[in-house]
């Protein structure tokens, strides 16, 4: 999508919005470190993304595929910074050929800095200005891109003066850019000085002041040096004294990023641009500072991200099942072309990518640092008992990384956490699950989404993991419950299930003003099957092989993937069904306590606690 369009359709709404900056990471540990910091930053919903261009072109490459994989795989309108740096006009073709084919519709056009210590020259058969640069995409491309371009509120640092600066600002926009990113700056008079000029010449498209929240004093000085944008006498009378507390400079850091953002809205500023850094916490702690982040749910158009990639756009509707691995779910239907009716057709169907790409991008397995941290978090299991404590401990919010689920448990889930915790606790391992809605407003901040003035709806849902005799207690038991659905399945394909084959039920949806009604999710029983494969894989590529073959741990977690059955579990009853209540009738999970006790239940279950619980292996 063009950002201008989200820009634009946010100034008519007269809701600032808010965009980060990121670099492209020397390392791979430090890239997939990235990705995951991304990922969490995506929650707070920017209008857009970007990625810089490393000075004269050094990480052409790495800005294309990450530019590309946050499109793709996160969800997010990415912009991919572009410099004339050592580019002729050849290999600038040939990037934005490559971004176009990557589904990027953003580019910052800018000449770029020269390489350090020198003076910028034109490459041969290159351009020598930002405007030709933006002139040669409208004239090769038309519209395809949006294009944004570089302002300088204090004058760019080669410019005469700040009048002549402003007149070439101008020109690139004539020439075809559609919006004004700004340099870093920290005197909000020299800004509003900038505005003032450019409405003199005649500048009507939006301009984004660019911010920098000071993180630590070394950093802050060493972009004011590089950048040399003036600091206020005020700034540096707060910094100096407090130079070497880093805790002190990061706390005046946020204030002053706080201040700033409310003068730039008073002075009319449709919203901000965050040179991030790469780091998450400042801007989150200045975004929590502005109210920012309070009524996020309403900018969520489904209950899951759907990907920014032009033939994905108008997909609406996803399996439950890939709803803690959303990138994995776009890595192997990424190949269809039939979004959004073509659903998924025949399991059997090469059109389902195999996981080998995914994997690549997947948090960095088999990266030393990465394998380093999640063999910290998940131990070196030596019984069923301290597998069954890695699920509690991520169920309990203890542990940020968990085989099943990319990013963090989701906020929802903490509603059933309790339950949750005591079913891991027995062997009954969950890695997927949603509490039950029978209505909530659509701008609620755990299972909100799809705008203002809606009701959503979801089914109870689980999916666990269990162990040959646990299933049997639950297939024992099941026919009690005539509102549950479910299906199992183990590693070799052998199944038990209550469903036909070819059933699909909703188990998310939403009622809007003036649509029809809308069901992003479904419980599809034959795309389960080919989950899981992937579900089964996960024991093995993503936990097993962190230890050495033959070791204790290894074994421990083969002979899991190899004799367990996924579960997984629908209370159709949205109303007044618990999904829980055929656990407590397993003696799994205690009764409810309380008023609302159900009699009959008690009773059943009073009478099954005398019985031993079918846990254990
Ligand atoms: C938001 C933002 C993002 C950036 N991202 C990157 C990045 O990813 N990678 C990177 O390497 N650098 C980046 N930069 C830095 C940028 O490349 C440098 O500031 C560079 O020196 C100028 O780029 P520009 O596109 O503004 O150049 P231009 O607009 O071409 O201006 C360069 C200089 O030439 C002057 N000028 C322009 N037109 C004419 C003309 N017709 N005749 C005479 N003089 C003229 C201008 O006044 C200015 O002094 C970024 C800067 C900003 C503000």
């Amino acid at each position: 999508m063009h950002i201008i369009d989200k820009i634009n359709q946010r100034i008519d709404e007269k809701k600032p919005f808010y965009s980060f900056e990121y670099f492209p990471p020397a390392t791979e540990d430090g890239l997939h470190n990235l990705y995951g910091r991304i990922e969490r930053m995506a929650a707070l919903e920017p209008v857009f993304v970007d990625i810089t261009w490393g000075a004269g072109g050094s990480t052409s490459e790495r800005t294309l595929g990450i530019a590309e994989n946050l499109q793709t795989f996160f969800g997010l309108d990415v912009m991919m910074h572009l410099t004339c740096t050592n580019m002729s006009v050849e290999r600038l073709d040939k990037v934005l050929e490559k971004a176009r084919h990557a589904g990027i519709r953003n580019i910052l056009a800018l000449r770029g800095d020269p390489p350090r210590d020198s003076v910028w020259e034109r490459t041969e058969g290159g351009f020598s200005y930002a405007h030709e640069l933006v002139s040669h995409i409208r004239e090769r491309f038309g519209d395809e891109f949006c294009i944004a371009v570089a302002g300088y509120p204090e004058g760019h640092l080669e410019a005469e003066d700040k009048d002549i600066c402003t007149s070439h600002l101008k020109h690139k926009v004539d020439c075809g850019a559609d919006f004004i990113i700004t340099q870093l700056f920290f005197d909000i008079d020299e800004y509003a000085d900038f505005l003032q000029r450019c409405d003199k010449q005649g500048i009507r498209c939006p301009i984004i002041p660019g911010l920098f929240p000071i993180h630590t004093f070394d950093r802050f000085k060493k972009f004011v040096q590089f950048t040399g944008v003036n600091v206020p006498a005020a700034v540096w009378d707060h910094l100096e004294p407090i130079r070497q507390d880093d805790a002190a400079v990061r706390s005046y850091g946020v204030e002053l990023g706080i201040k700033m953002c409310e003068r730039l809205i008073e002075l009319g500023a449709p919203g901000y641009h965050f040179y991030t850094l790469n780091l998450q916490s400042p801007v989150m702690r200045i975004l929590e500072g502005l109210d920012a982040t309070n009524g996020l749910a309403a900018d969520r158009q489904l209950p899951w991200r759907p990907s920014t990639f032009p033939t994905r756009r108008e997909e609406d509707v996803r399996p439950i099942f890939w709803s803690n691995r959303p990138k994995s779910y776009l890595a192997r239907t990424m190949d269809w072309d039939e979004f959004p009716n073509g659903r998924w057709g025949d399991r059997h169907s090469p059109s389902f990518g195999a996981l080998k790409d995914y994997y690549l991008l997947r948090r960095g397995i088999g990266l030393e640092e990465t394998d380093q941290k999640l063999l910290e978090a998940y131990g070196e299991p030596e019984s069923y008992e301290d597998i069954y404590e890695v699920f509690v401990r991520f169920c309990a919010g203890e542990l940020d990384t968990f085989p099943w689920v990319d990013g963090e448990i989701q906020a929802e889930t903490q509603r059933i956490s309790t339950e949750l915790i005591a079913l891991n606790k027995a062997g009954f391992l969950t890695i997927n699950s949603q509490p039950q809605v029978a209505g909530a407003p659509s701008n609620d901040p755990e299972v909100g989404w799809g705008g203002p003035n809606g009701i959503v709806y979801q089914k109870a849902y689980l999916e666990l993991f269990l162990s040959d005799k646990n299933l049997n207690a639950f297939l024992d038991h099941v026919d009690k419950f005539p509102t549950l659905t479910y299906q199992a399945v183990n590693f070799s394909g052998e199944t038990h299930s209550n469903l036909r084959p070819d059933a699909v039920s909703a188990v998310t949806w939403g009622i809007f003003p003036g649509k029809e009604i809308i069901q992003p999710t479904v419980v599809d029983a034959e795309t389960f099957h080919v989950w899981k494969d992937e579900a089964f894989e996960i024991w093995r590529e993503e936990w097993a092989a962190l230890y050495d073959e033959g070791s204790a741990s290894r074994r421990l977690i083969e002979e899991i993937h190899d004799s367990y059955w996924l579960l997984n579990l629908v209370e159709n009853d949205y109303v007044n069904g618990d999904i829980f209540t055929i656990f407590r009738d397993l003696g799994v999970l205690e009764q409810p306590a309380g008023p609302h006790q159900d009699l009959k239940r008690n009773d059943a279950g009073a009478r099954l606690a005398k019985e031993p619980a079918p846990t254990g292996n």
